[in-house]
């Protein structure tokens, strides 16, 4: 599907000045997202530092160009017609994790880019004995998305763990304590008042000495787990659906009868109710479609009314 480029030549020109790396214009987004879904964005950039990025959003809201962060994608549904704006990918200096100098008996601050994947994070962890990310280790995914999705497994989230948040915004930079930030399953509510004008810049992680042997095998175990749990060869997002209370989404869909059912090529996993997969070739619009007949089937079996976890660009 093709729209044309809302930004105009000199906005391309600027925006092609204030970047060290090229811009991808008219960049299809299907490659960025792990449900391999998603049409083109304007333009799509590698951002390398917090000069660049203050630049960029100095820019972008002095051209009222619309903006959006992508880490991983992993929790994304981009719609077909693509995104009609500027998607950011941060790289280079967000991407570090710096190895805390000072260490209070115990405990310690980890700061690492939002950037960073959660992978990247748990390996860095684990190597220098520091315990307490163990539960992201197998989660998709940059540490900027899980934030925003407070992401978690195992009986944990980065609620747990987080001691303080950078975010940026074409003022400048802005350090929030954790006791400022709240949290609940699967979303940082206050950020919602920052969307589309605020990227994570950075996470302080508050994590605890240990034995770096144990906590690789509490990772390896944990892994395991995951890989037991989620066997799903087709393009997904993860989970779809938020859990309600006191239940699984899945359980419920499975209850439902829904497992295997197919829209275009969207289908419900086999193995997991709470899989919708990219069987080959669907589009947003089969997803959404398939989500729609996912809720309305459980909100009439089961009474329960399902929200999605996955967020849509
Ligand atoms: C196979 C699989 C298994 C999964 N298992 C789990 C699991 O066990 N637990 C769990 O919680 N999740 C799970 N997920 C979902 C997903 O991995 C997490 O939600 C993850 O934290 C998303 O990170 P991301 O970088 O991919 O975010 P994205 O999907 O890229 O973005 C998510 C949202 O955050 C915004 N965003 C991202 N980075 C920034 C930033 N730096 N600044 C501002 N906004 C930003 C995006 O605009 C978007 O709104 C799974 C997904 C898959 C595919």
């Amino acid at each position: 599907m093709h729209r044309g480029n809302t930004m105009n030549s000199r906005q391309q020109e600027k925006l092609t000045g204030l970047l060290a790396r090229p811009v991808h214009w008219q960049c299809r987004l299907d490659r960025y997202t792990s449900f391999a879904i998603g049409g083109p964005a304007d333009a799509v950039v590698k951002v390398e530092s917090r000069l660049e990025l203050q630049a960029l959003l100095v820019f972008l809201l002095d051209e009222q160009i619309p903006w959006r962060v992508i880490g991983r994608g992993t929790n994304l549904l981009v719609r077909d017609e693509g995104f009609a704006g500027v998607v950011l990918l941060l790289d280079g200096e967000f991407k570090t994790v710096d190895r805390p100098s000072n260490q209070n008996v115990g405990s310690v601050i980890v700061r690492a880019g939002a950037g960073c994947s959660l992978r990247q994070l748990a390996y860095r962890c684990m190597e220098w004995g520091y315990s307490g990310v163990e539960f992201a280790c197998g989660i998709p995914g940059t540490l900027g998305g899980a934030m925003i999705m407070n992401a978690g497994a195992w009986g944990s989230d980065m609620s747990a763990i987080v001691a303080g948040v950078v975010l940026m915004t074409a003022d400048g930079e802005k350090r929030f304590d954790r006791r400022e930030l709240d949290f609940s399953y699967r979303c940082w509510h206050g950020f919602a008042a920052h969307l589309g004008c605020a990227v994570v810049a950075e996470v302080e992680l508050a994590l605890q000495n240990g034995d770096p042997d144990m906590i690789r095998q509490q990772c390896e175990a944990l892994q395991d787990r995951r890989k037991k749990m989620q066997r799903c060869t087709y393009p997904n997002a993860g989970s779809f659906f938020k859990n309600p209370a006191n239940d699984s989404a899945g359980r419920l869909i499975d209850a439902s009868g829904l497992k295997g059912l197919t829209i275009g090529g969207a289908m419900i996993s086999a193995h997991h109710g709470n899989f919708l997969v990219n069987k080959g070739g669907a589009t947003a619009e089969d997803v959404v479609r398939l989500m729609h007949v996912v809720r309305a089937k459980v909100k009439k079996d089961s009474g329960v009314d399902l929200e999605p976890e996955v967020h849509f660009i």
